[in-house]
């Protein structure tokens, strides 16, 4: 990172790069690099609504005649430091819930699918989710069955990629600058064709998310060390410091604390503290 900063580069070349090494680490079939997730939710929108038509992709966030609406599940709409919804309405388009934030069936989702629909936004978080857990995979063939693309935001889910991928959706976001430890990067993994229209909008709205070539070098080299990281090793190493902090805390007065699983399937148990 800090040797590039001094260097010229061609963006187009180094995202080519890293999609291919994205691609090659978690078994996508291309990917790309975006400011941060929030710009990638947005672009993906973007893409779903203007697809890569050069006039649409320009002329957004005013989609015109086009269809915009986005499909997200109650519980979903989460906010992480800001409403995600917002990043869907940044690129034009209107978010639309389903369900409440107790439960969103895969029968209402299938029902609202029939509607018109640009996208299906769908989010893995251990700590922000609301209401019943969704069957991941059975929303994203929902949304199939209607044509419709499917996205999941799974920001703080680098580790679950493949899981996520094999979902069937068609583009996955995670920040670089979580548990990847890269400076602050928004990859993007999926197929081909949504890719493609992904970094379609590095022309139009996307411009104000691009990803800096200090971003995508240094997301590179984070590849390469997680490629090379003992994950054995490291949940072990975790698991010893969740223990050592739930066993001082425990010894706290009026403390009560104990470690959990995480929820999502990371590879590390939480601590809880309860007064
Ligand atoms: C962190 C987070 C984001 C935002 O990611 P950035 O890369 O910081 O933009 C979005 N969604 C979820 C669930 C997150 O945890």
């Amino acid at each position: 990172t800090a040797e590039v900063l001094g260097e010229f580069v061609m963006i187009e070349e180094l995202q080519q790069r890293a999609g291919a090494v994205i691609a090659g680490w978690c078994g996508s079939e291309a990917g790309a690099v975006a400011h941060c997730v929030a710009g990638a939710i947005t672009m993906a929108i973007a893409a779903a609504i203007a697809g890569e038509d050069a006039a649409a992709i320009a002329a957004l966030p005013d989609a015109g005649d086009r269809m915009r609406h986005v499909l997200l599940p109650a519980g979903h709409a989460v906010d992480y430091g800001h409403p995600i919804v917002q990043d869907i309405r940044l690129a034009g388009g209107v978010p639309r819930l389903v369900g409440n934030d107790h439960e969103c069936s895969i029968a209402r989702l299938e029902e609202a699918l029939g509607t018109g629909d640009v996208a299906c936004l769908l989010l893995v978080s251990s700590r922000l989710v609301r209401g019943a857990p969704l069957d991941l995979d059975a929303a994203v063939a929902a949304a199939h069955r209607h044509g419709v693309p499917a996205f999941i935001d799974g920001a703080a889910q680098d580790m679950r990629l493949p899981e996520l991928l094999a979902t069937g959706a068609d583009l996955v976001f995670a920040s670089g600058q979580k548990y990847l430890a890269s400076p602050t990067a928004g990859l993007v993994a999926g197929s081909a064709q949504w890719v493609r229209a992904f970094r379609a909008q590095e022309r139009g709205i996307g411009r104000a998310m691009k990803a800096s070539k200090e971003a995508i070098v240094g997301l590179i080299a984070a590849i390469e060390e997680r490629r090379g990281m003992d994950t054995g090793e490291w949940s072990r190493l975790q698991a010893r410091k969740v223990s050592e902090f739930v066993e001082r805390c425990a010894s706290l007065a009026g403390i009560e604390a104990w470690a959990q699983a995480d929820p999502s399937g990371m590879p590390f148990s939480r601590a809880h503290l309860r007064p």
